[in-house]
């Protein structure tokens, strides 16, 4: 076990290595100007494995907000609150070539729950008696898939965002008047931009992936998180839609199932695996941590994570 572990650590430290000559490569998401009040050097890295073993590097423990890792929140508690037949009446499943916060891609229903226009979608099939009941169970939720157990809403990023978030508000409005929900948009906009403000960290990030991983059952406890459906449906959308207009060329590249976000984090998924999560806020034009995506593309190579090669 130890030589294993060894060998694993061996790998990873050097994988880290070799991404230091992306570390000054993209920009900060400054559309969210509290996002840009970050160290752009910042670095993390942690794999959890379906057995609870963890391998953390770099400021490990260090807060971000998820931004739309909580697509993947949104799309759970849709999954659990309704029938997954019917959330798929309202919300699509394939990919798009448009940015993630495009209108394009809402035709008679969003493209994909992992878009913003999806996930405002998603975020509305939640079951609550107003927004801040519908928070509570989504966070709640989070707090038992990561462990992360005082995961808290970030207030300066959500004000921010609150503040700037336009493009988000017309979406909202554009759903509702396309009747794909019936809410009041400024309640599904609330509640979309309160997910993106969860506080995580890389090690959350990878034990949820940890979960997702294993078949829904948490490491090392074995409760059941998660449907084996649920599952199938999450990593399946992660796979195809959750690296944006890029997820194509990403699963061809790199080749593990992940969903980013615009704060610069990654949770990547190897079924029967282990769970990853990665932090670098610098991204590139999609939206994705550039140096995350090196890192993810050499261990997929150097411990086999890329799923179809096996
Ligand atoms: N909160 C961000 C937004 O809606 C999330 C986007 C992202 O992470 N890609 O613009």
């Amino acid at each position: 076990m130890l030589e294993k572990r060894d060998y694993v650590d061996k790998i990873i430290k050097k994988a880290i290595k070799q991404t230091e000559k992306y570390k000054d490569i993209g920009e900060l998401a400054s559309y969210i100007p509290e996002l840009a009040n970050v160290n752009p050097d910042s670095f993390a890295f942690c794999l959890v494995t379906v057995d609870g073993e963890v391998f953390s590097y770099g400021e490990s423990e260090k807060i971000f907000s998820i931004q739309s890792i909580s697509k993947i929140l949104s799309l759970i508690m849709a999954l659990h609150d309704n029938d997954p037949i019917s959330v798929f009446d309202k919300v699509g499943s394939e990919p798009t070539s448009y940015e993630f916060n495009s209108l394009v891609p809402i035709t008679d229903k969003a493209t994909n729950p992992f878009i913003n226009a999806g996930a405002m979608t998603t975020a509305s099939m939640v079951k609550g008696a107003n927004v801040d009941e519908k928070f509570e169970r989504i966070l709640a939720y989070y707090k038992k898939l990561s462990s992360f157990e005082d995961a808290y809403l970030i207030k300066d990023i959500y004000e921010s965002e609150m503040e700037t978030t336009d493009r988000n508000r017309a979406i909202a409005y554009y759903l509702k008047s396309k009747d794909i929900f019936s809410d009041n948009p400024n309640d599904v906009l609330d509640l979309y931009i309160r997910n993106c403000s969860i506080a995580t960290n890389v090690c959350a990030l990878a034990k949820t992936g940890a979960v997702l991983a294993n078949k829904g059952y948490k490491p090392k406890t074995k409760e059941k998180l998660l449907s084996k459906k649920e599952v199938q449906i999450i990593v399946s959308q992660m796979a195809t839609c959750g690296m944006y207009e890029n997820s194509g060329r990403y699963l061809m590249e790199v080749g593990i199932p992940s969903k980013s976000g615009v704060s610069g984090g990654i949770l990547g998924v190897v079924p029967g695996v282990c769970g990853l999560g990665v932090y670098c806020p610098r991204i590139d034009k999609s939206g994705n941590s550039v140096r995350g995506i090196e890192l993810f593309k050499i261990l997929a190579k150097d411990l086999g994570f890329t799923i179809f090669i096996n």
